[in-house]
């Protein structure tokens, strides 16, 4: 979303790849593009106008950033500098960690990987041990951890092995902030400076008039997905898909 309909060869290249030692390798995120995200058109539907969900979406993108960023930098032993619009969700990062320590190394983050064989490339957030095993673990600063993630961790997973062979799992670890009412536990999450207010539907409280929001609750939560292999066969479907839609454009600058 919000990028130009018909690029460049050249746009389409720098946003869609990465040259790694000469070869030009299209990336994990845009081929994962290709698959429909019903969520995504519901957001886009409830939103004032198509460009006011871009800058929510824009704004999203840039707090996930951030929050990425402070993430990886305190697993190196780093402190850095928190803006208290994230500091709840990092606070919850570190009480996290505490209970479920993550040994990483620098050039385990942000690491770029690639497939040559099956030609693509992309950008990890962490390889790292976790309760003993090695994995890949990604980030997310979503509102829940979708099943669609898995195509694009499946990826990592078989790039990885050959200079990995200890790789056994992955993970997502999803770092959010919430607050909840304290009359009828209805929760309220702000994202890119849109609200959204939850009902909690087990809650005795039906309705009340005015929500009485509590603090803002940093949330992180993991879940492990340890078959990654019918996942793989999706994202390699995926791909296939990718190239049949981009197939002038990866003509044109000759992949
Ligand atoms: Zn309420």
């Amino acid at each position: 979303m919000g990028k130009s309909f018909s690029p460049t060869p050249d746009q389409f290249r720098q946003e869609n790849g990465y040259e790694i030692d000469g070869v030009w390798y299209p990336r994990v995120t845009s081929i994962v593009g290709i698959k429909a995200k019903p969520a995504l058109y519901r957001f886009y539907g409830e939103q004032p106008s198509f460009y006011a969900g871009q800058q929510v979406t824009e704004r999203s993108a840039e707090e996930g950033t951030r929050i990425h960023e402070a993430a990886q930098a305190i697993l190196l032993g780093e402190e850095p500098e928190v803006p208290n619009d994230i500091a709840p969700a990092i606070q919850a990062f570190r009480k996290f960690i505490e209970r479920q320590p993550i040994t990483t190394e620098a050039a385990h983050i942000e690491r770029r990987i690639h497939h040559p064989e099956m030609r693509y490339a992309g950008t990890i957030d962490i390889l790292g041990t976790m309760k003993g095993r090695v994995g890949v673990i990604d980030i997310k600063t979503s509102q829940a951890i979708y099943r669609d993630y898995n195509l694009q961790t499946s990826a990592y997973m078989e790039a990885l092995l050959p200079d990995f062979p200890d790789l056994s799992t992955r993970w997502i670890l999803r770092l959010d902030q919430l607050q909840f009412c304290q009359d009828c536990n209805s929760s309220r999450r702000v994202k890119g400076g849109r609200e959204k207010i939850k009902k909690d539907y087990t809650s005795k409280v039906k309705s009340c008039g005015i929500h009485i929001w509590g603090p803002v609750t940093g949330i992180a939560q993991i879940k492990e997905f340890p078959d990654w292999k019918d996942d793989y066969a999706g994202f390699l479907a995926a791909k296939r898909l990718w190239e049949w839609e981009n197939a002038e454009l990866l003509e044109s600058i000759g992949y």
